[in-house]
């Protein structure tokens, strides 16, 4: 089967988000636990995840992907910024459990002024500080597109990253199509050598997800801007034959499309479905 969904909102609850994944031809979502710009999380709703619990299994959803507030910096040498990651990070953590063996996606942080070593030692301090040994849930490290002083623009960066964590068993990556393309790597001209290139750097046993997203800007623009599939300089039948790669067709994918209702998304995933092998 098939994994893919989109980004949706988690504001009505899960039981809400999980009915609009089914209503829109989907089998998975990425929702953002709190506010993407940082605030408080929701109190937990303990019917709202029973709820979810039986909903999602009888209707094709085994996975779901959480993703991280864009504001924490976890690489930061500032104070209150360190501080805010840690609480943040920690507490998306516990709250994770909630549902349990799920994916939680971060984007690595930025160096802002520091040198690229000491910003992956900070960020790997975070995380070996929030990663518990009980806990469930796989923490994903998403590819950047490198933009201005970002962490893991390169595969390079994330394996060093992943290196440094004790619990890396917990830890894993997803690839953003738009970011690996932005920062260089042609995933629509030499798809099967990216692959091999991850997999040499990384190990294609990490890969946990894929960002699937068209992208506005060239290859190695190392500018984050996301088309709709087939609008931009990627193309629908490079994104449709990443999702039929032998090595990659059992991941679940998200859209993160630049549409406006959810019956764009739904269009996206019907022609993405058609394109696929097992539909
Ligand atoms: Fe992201
Ligand atoms: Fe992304
Ligand atoms: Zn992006």
């Amino acid at each position: 089967m098939f994994t893919i969904g989109c980004h949706l909102s988690s504001a009505k609850g899960y039981l809400h988000m999980a009915e609009d994944a089914v209503s829109i031809g989907s089998n998975t979502c990425q929702f953002f636990l709190r506010n993407p710009r940082g605030g408080r999380a929701k109190a937990i709703d303990p019917k709202d995840i029973a709820a979810f619990r039986q909903f999602a299994p009888e209707h094709g959803i085994e996975t779901i992907l959480a993703h991280a507030s864009y504001t924490v910096n976890p690489a930061s040498n500032v104070p209150k910024t360190h501080d805010c990651a840690l609480m943040v990070l920690g507490d998306d953590l516990v709250r994770m459990e909630e549902t349990p063996h799920q994916l939680y996606n971060m984007h690595p942080g930025a160096a802002v002024g520091q040198p690229v070593d000491v910003a992956i030692d900070n960020i790997a301090a975070v995380l070996n500080e929030v990663l518990q040994p009980g806990q469930t849930t796989t923490v994903l490290l998403e590819t950047m597109s490198g933009s201005g002083s970002e962490i893991g623009g390169t595969f390079e960066e994330l394996a060093t990253l992943i290196e440094k964590i004790e619990l890396n068993d917990r830890m894993g990556v997803c690839l953003d199509t738009c970011h690996v393309w932005a920062a260089g790597y042609d995933i629509a001209g030499d798809l099967d050598g990216v692959v091999d290139e991850f997999d040499r750097v990384i190990g294609l046993d990490r890969l946990r997800a894929v960002h699937l997203n068209d992208s506005k800007f060239g290859l190695g623009s190392h500018k984050d801007r996301h088309a709709r599939i087939g609008e931009g300089t990627i193309g629908f039948d490079a994104l449709a034959a990443f999702t039929n790669h032998p090595k990659l067709r059992h991941l679940p994918y998200f859209l993160e499309t630049p549409n406006e209702a959810l019956s764009g998304y739904a269009e996206e995933i019907a022609a993405l479905r058609a394109a696929h092998a097992e539909g």
